[in-house]
């Protein structure tokens, strides 16, 4: 099914939202490690929505779309963050092919979420991105069972996003740059956390 500009609309919005906190999330960065997060996440939006336009411009559908958005952000964020970012986007898309419900949307983050703990080997807790992402994807599979629809399941998802990426201020990073100076990083978010559940909000927002 051809998607009439879904993923370039979803992740434009998306874009806006890391543009507009491209200089905090520089600052989270810099507490504990090198403070490119920001601009690697802008560089990759900027790309990933670049190549979802094109793509969908010519006829790809959805999974189709957020594979060339994924490889896109992945060659253009590059750093830690841009294969993972990558790897997020074209594993959902993967997972996408066969529609939208809350069901399908639920198993295709599960499958995201497999691919990048393969890739990053993150565990619960290491003050990474995966401490926003797996009650992300908790409460997706959660709202899936209760038989409501894909924009509230996404925007209840994304509210505990963003509160579980505020909680990685109590943690001690130990993957990632982060881990050497960990001790100054207490108090502040993890970046990477931060920007997944400025991304989802902001496609909440969209889809709502
Ligand atoms: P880099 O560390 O290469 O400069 P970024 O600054 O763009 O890359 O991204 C840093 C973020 O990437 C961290 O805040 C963390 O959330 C995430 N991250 C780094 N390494 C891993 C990993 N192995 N698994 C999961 N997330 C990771
Ligand atoms: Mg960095
Ligand atoms: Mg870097």
């Amino acid at each position: 099914t051809q998607t009439a500009g879904v993923v370039d609309r979803l992740l434009t919005a998306a874009m806006v939202r890391i543009e507009d906190n491209e200089a905090e999330l520089g600052r989270l960065d810099a507490v504990a490690a090198d403070g490119d997060h920001g601009l690697g996440m802008t560089r990759g939006m900027r790309a990933a929505v670049a190549a979802a336009r094109r793509a969908e411009s010519s006829g790809a559908d959805l999974s189709a779309a957020l594979l060339a958005a994924g490889t896109a952000f992945a060659d253009a964020a590059g750093g830690a963050s841009g294969a993972l970012y990558g790897v997020l986007l074209a594993e959902t898309g993967a997972g996408l092919a066969d529609g939208v419900t809350p069901t399908t949307v639920a198993d295709a983050v599960d499958r995201a979420v497999r691919a990048f703990v393969e890739l990053g080997k993150a565990e619960l807790g290491d003050k990474t991105m995966l401490d926003a992402i797996e009650p992300f994807r908790t409460v997706l599979r959660e709202q899936a069972a209760t038989g409501t629809d894909v924009t509230e399941a996404w925007n209840a998802a994304a509210k505990r996003a963003t509160q579980a990426a505020a909680d990685t201020a109590d943690l001690l990073p130990t993957k990632g740059r982060a881990a050497r100076l960990a001790q100054r990083s207490k108090g502040y978010a993890d970046p990477g956390a931060t920007s997944f559940a400025l991304l989802v909000s902001a496609i909440g927002d969209e889809l709502a």
